[in-house]
């Protein structure tokens, strides 16, 4: 059997390498190593695979979220509300800004943004909404966008977990998750669904105003050369990702059905288990599994991830510790009990390998020694 681990890359890149090196090698051939080239033809696709009119490369996802959040012409105080429950890039970026981030609970089902938390949240400061479309599965988007509507806030999706996952509105559109509020961001972390081998962002939107102030963002605030109209910062995908990525697009649908069919393995031999919760799929949305992550009842976590690592099983908690708990985001107006469910989530959750390259023998061996694994306990 081929070892297990959370993510394997090294797998997936046998499969394209006749592509990916030819893609590299013609970037080094033509030296277009920054700008142009590779970039403009990845931006494209990307385009056209997500029906988005602006995509914008980065420098990588936190970028993504800090450009978005400068182009909205906030200013100090103002209020951004994001859940307690998500990778910490989402509030630093509205932190380093100087604005406010507000955290909100989340569902206990779908581990995304409360809508009963985010409107209790609202105040005459807040100014935007960043939901994360956490472990690959869309927010209540029809919520969000009728909450934003009516305050008439800004939202930008954090979209770096959910590439690819198709939101369904209730009178039947359809979506693509980052291409649904104000602006969208992703990151291209090599373990991200769609992953180069280095660092990598983009932005997307349909806003024509939008989209020339963050390109400029991104380039020194410059729109004509050497004339800067706005402070901006150095964030930009170089073409060496952009022709790894351009090769790795092509791929995303397989590699998303491959995601699904893990999951689905999984899910069969979970289900009912008294002691294990399967990951709800929330209707409006489909899911591209990011992470696949159980909830345990009355399991001894610590205990099952050192089993499971005796046999070859990796196992991660996706996220240890809330954004409110955080020792970088203590804060007066945020104590241990004020968001129940993030704490239980935190307390409970474990994500399970998942990737493109899960074959049957693994995923056979991975399930029962986690059930074997927990009945022990
Ligand atoms: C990965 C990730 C980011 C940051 O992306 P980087 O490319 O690592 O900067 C932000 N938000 C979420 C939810 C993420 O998973």
């Amino acid at each position: 059997m081929k070892k297990i681990q959370m993510v394997d890359l090294k797998s997936q890149y046998d499969k394209i390498k006749e592509e990916v090196n030819a893609g590299i090698q013609e970037v080094i051939d033509t030296t277009t190593f920054i700008k142009g080239g590779k970039v403009n033809v990845f931006q494209k696709n990307l385009e056209t695979y997500l029906n988005v009119k602006h995509v914008i490369p980065v420098g990588n996802g936190t970028d993504a979220l800090q450009i978005a959040l400068m182009a909205l012409g906030l200013k100090a105080g103002d209020e951004v509300i994001t859940p307690t429950f998500t990778f910490i890039a989402t509030a630093e970026v509205i932190a380093l800004l100087g604005l406010t981030p507000v955290v909100v609970d989340v569902e206990e089902d779908t581990f995304n943004i409360s809508i009963d938390a985010l409107k209790k949240a609202i105040t005459p400061k807040t100014k935007a909404i960043i939901p994360v479309h956490l472990f690959g599965q869309c927010a209540n988007m029809d919520a969000i966008m009728e909450v934003a509507n009516k305050h008439k806030l800004f939202v930008v999706e954090d979209a770096c977990q959910s590439i690819g996952s198709v939101y369904t509105f209730k009178d039947g559109r359809k979506v693509q998750s980052g291409c649904i509020g104000n602006i969208g961001c992703t990151s291209f972390f090599p373990s991200k669904n769609l992953g180069c081998y280095g660092d990598g962002g983009a932005i997307f939107t349909n806003d024509d105003t939008l989209a020339a102030a963050m390109r400029a963002i991104a380039n020194h605030g410059m729109v004509v050369r050497y004339y800067h109209d706005m402070i901006g910062v150095n964030s930009r995908l170089d073409s060496i990702q952009a022709a790894v990525l351009d090769v790795k697009l092509k791929n995303l649908d397989t590699y998303i059905a491959n995601r699904q069919a893990a999951a689905k393995a999984y899910n069969k031999a979970f289900a009912n288990h008294p002691k294990i919760t399967i990951p709800y799929e929330f209707p409006q949305s489909t899911h591209v599994y990011h992470q696949y992550t159980l909830k345990l009842k009355n399991v001894d976590r610590a205990a099952l991830q050192k089993a499971l690592e005796a046999k070859g099983i990796p196992a991660m908690v996706y996220y240890p510790v809330p954004l409110h708990m955080q020792k970088a985001y203590q804060d007066a107006r945020y104590k241990e009990g004020d968001f129940p469910v993030a704490e239980a989530l935190s307390a409970c959750v474990i994500s399970l390998p998942m990737h493109t390259e899960l074959d049957e023998e693994q995923l056979n061996y991975i399930t029962s020694e986690f059930l074997t694994a927990i009945n022990n306990q």
